[in-house]
């Protein structure tokens, strides 16, 4: 039976696998007994020694008895190191679901589909959200930068249930935008009544809900989620 768990509690859970999917960018799956979460909503980690960082759920809640997050390895990473050295059967501590970005379209406005923006691992409450289900009817706009082309995560699921669009910096791929997100954002109509939901990097996230709100969009629309800072 499932649990909503207090704030403050902690629960072992086991490595089921953990998957390199692009260079450095990592699936790691755990197994649970009962976890309550929404998608956009993260978790905290804990690994030795006192260190704890926070991961946004990358899979839907209807994937029973599974938790998914999506990592990317930083280099001298506590955490994502120690990740990277997990093996099935591993146990780890992770804390309750929280968080209050949720860009799952029932419980927005339903007049316009929203607009998802993602840098990188920065695309996980967003997969969660689709991987759900529950959005499907409003096919949002996904603008989805990365890299490279291979650190896409998921494109097949993306390109059926959004209007995907990428945007990839590091190398140039025919049909597709070369450079960073911000200017596919910065192409979008911004008169529809939508909201926007923007998640990954501080200098993306920042600069394009500052944009977003002095083109007009009100700030109520624009939400936010900050994974990593860039200095
Ligand atoms: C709400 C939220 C959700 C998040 N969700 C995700 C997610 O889904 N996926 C994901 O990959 N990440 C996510 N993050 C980021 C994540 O929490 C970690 O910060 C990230 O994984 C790096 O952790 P680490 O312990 O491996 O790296 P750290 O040990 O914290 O180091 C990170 C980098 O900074 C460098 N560094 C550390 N300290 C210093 C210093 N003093 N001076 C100079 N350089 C330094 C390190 O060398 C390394 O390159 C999220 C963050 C937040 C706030």
């Amino acid at each position: 039976m499932e649990t909503h768990l207090e704030s403050g509690t902690t629960v072992p859970m086991q490595v089921v696998g953990r998957v390199e999917i692009a260079d450095g960018i990592f699936e790691l799956t755990l197994r649970h007994d009962g976890f309550h979460f929404e998608p956009g909503e993260c978790v905290v980690i804990f690994g030795p020694e006192g260190v704890s960082r926070p991961y946004s759920v990358a899979s839907s809640p209807a994937e029973h008895g599974v938790l998914r997050v999506l990592y990317r390895r930083m280099p001298d990473g506590l955490l994502t190191g120690w990740l990277c050295e997990r093996q099935p059967g591993d146990s780890m501590m992770v804390s309750y679901a929280f968080g209050d970005f949720r860009p799952n379209a029932e419980t927005r406005s339903q007049e316009h589909s929203p607009v998802f923006i993602a840098t990188g691992v920065g695309i996980a409450p967003f997969l969660s959200t689709v991987r759900d289900g529950r959005i499907h009817a409003s096919r949002p706009r996904c603008l989805y930068g990365v890299r490279h082309l291979a650190d896409v995560v998921d494109r097949e699921l993306l390109g059926r249930c959004c209007e995907l669009q990428l945007a990839v910096s590091r190398e140039k791929v025919d049909g597709v935008h070369h450079g960073h997100v911000d200017a596919l954002v910065q192409a979008l109509d911004v008169n529809l009544p939508r909201d926007y939901f923007l998640c990954g990097l501080d200098t993306m996230v920042y600069a394009q809900s500052d944009w977003l709100e002095a083109q007009g969009v009100p700030a109520e629309r624009v939400h936010t989620e900050v994974f990593f800072t860039a200095s």
